[in-house]
């Protein structure tokens, strides 16, 4: 057993580190401010091999495995997870569904771009009325000719304001629940597919997060992705899954941002003639936030591991998110703590993590649902 990081991997993660210390930190503010995210990132991110690490080098990919990337989701959420996330989705849910069950032609066209930074993709699945209850969507694909017609709503999408193609859930039957769904890639200025508004948000204000519209947008058959109608939904719950484990990764690198601005904070406030880390109370805190960082890490990387092992993961995936988010709120509530009155002012940096970081429990599965996935696996 071996729990060392590889030479490559540490090396990655110097690089990585470097570009969000260099090129993402001083965004930052500017795009939490306006709820702009600075789209020039994704080519930036792209060029260094850094937007798509774990795809194939031949397809502009950083060949990584998914060790790889998860080391970029905790590099970048340490800086400002709302443009983590953003890039994340590029990595994960915009792109999987393309690479491991799309054409040809849906990898040249969309696909490749993508990892290159030239195209910005979108995951539609949630609907105002199907969140959790994924297989309740009500977007329909109805096949006409050579196109399918899809009428629906998506709410929450992130990148959705600007995306220039959304992956769309869409039932080509409704009679078979869950199982007759399909995904279906729409471009941008496709007629009939608009953003209805842009969402404003609590945390995560560098995301643009949108309501998107289909009324009768015709999109040709071959942008369905996969080959025969139905299958979706496995399509679907297989990249949810790989996103648990990034998740992990997203969880601990916005924990390790909490802990080291803490340590900082605590070194440098004076209470009673002495810096309130000397008090055993913060200490102690801070003693427990370090060692669940440590573990949130170990168990990501673990897992990651495993499923770039091939292993199945179906119980391990759900369980690092369920951990790892949980885990995150203790921490950020500690870390508020023992920032006193400071840290509730705008100017300090915890409070945008402390806002941020309560997102995690909810989005890609909410905590109950995880459960509710790990105790079906484990047939309780
Ligand atoms: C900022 C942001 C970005 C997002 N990005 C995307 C995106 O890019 N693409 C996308 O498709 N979606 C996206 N989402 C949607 C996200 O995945 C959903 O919000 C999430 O799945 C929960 O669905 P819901 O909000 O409808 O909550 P609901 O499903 O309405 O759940 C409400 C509450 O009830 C609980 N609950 C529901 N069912 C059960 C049950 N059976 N047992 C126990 N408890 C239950 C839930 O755990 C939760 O606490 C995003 C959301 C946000 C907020």
């Amino acid at each position: 057993m071996d729990f060392e990081l590889t030479d490559e991997n540490k090396m990655f993660r110097e690089a990585i580190r470097n570009f969000g210390e260099k090129e993402v930190a001083p965004l930052v503010e500017e795009s939490e401010e306006t709820n702009i995210f600075p789209k020039q990132l994704f080519k930036k991110a792209a060029d260094q091999g850094f937007l798509c690490p774990r795809y194939p080098v031949e397809m502009g990919g950083g060949g990584g495995d998914k060790i790889t990337e998860c080391i970029m989701v905790e590099e970048l959420n340490r800086v400002n997870p709302g443009i983590a996330s953003s890039l994340m989705a590029q990595s994960g849910l915009a792109t999987q569904p393309i690479y491991n069950y799309g054409s040809e032609k849906q990898k040249q066209d969309f696909l490749i771009p993508a990892i290159h930074g030239d195209k910005v993709g979108a995951f539609g699945l949630t609907e105002p009325n199907a969140g959790s209850d994924a297989a309740s969507i009500k977007t329909r694909a109805v096949r006409d000719g050579d196109s399918y017609v899809i009428n629906g709503t998506k709410i929450f999408i992130t990148n959705g304001p600007f995306c220039d193609y959304v992956i769309v859930a869409a039932y080509t039957d409704p009679a078979k629940r869950g199982v007759g769904i399909n995904l279906f890639i729409v471009e941008k200025g496709t007629p009939g597919f608009t953003v209805a508004r842009k969402l404003d948000k609590v945390g995560n204000r560098s995301i643009e997060t949108g309501e998107l519209v289909f009324e009768d947008c015709r999109v040709p058959a071959e942008n369905m992705i996969g080959e025969k109608e139905g299958g979706g939904f496995a399509q679907i719950a297989e990249t949810l899954l790989s996103g648990r484990i990034t998740y992990g990764a997203r969880c601990t690198g916005v924990a390790q941002a909490a802990l080291e601005l803490t340590v900082q904070y605590a070194k440098e406030r004076v209470q009673f003639g002495k810096p309130i880390i000397k008090f055993q109370a913060n200490r102690f805190k801070l003693a427990e936030m370090a060692t669940n960082v440590d573990v949130m890490r170990t168990y990501t990387y673990r897992v990651a591991w495993m499923y770039s092992a091939g292993k199945d993961v179906r119980t391990e995936g759900p369980m690092v998110k369920l951990f790892t988010a949980e885990l995150l709120q203790k921490i950020l509530s500690d870390a508020m703590q023992i920032h006193g009155g400071y840290g509730y002012m705008m100017e300090y940096p915890i409070q945008r993590f402390w806002r941020d970081g309560r997102l995690f429990t909810i989005t890609e599965g909410t905590s109950e649902i995880q459960r509710l996935v790990i105790a079906k696996q484990l047939g309780y």
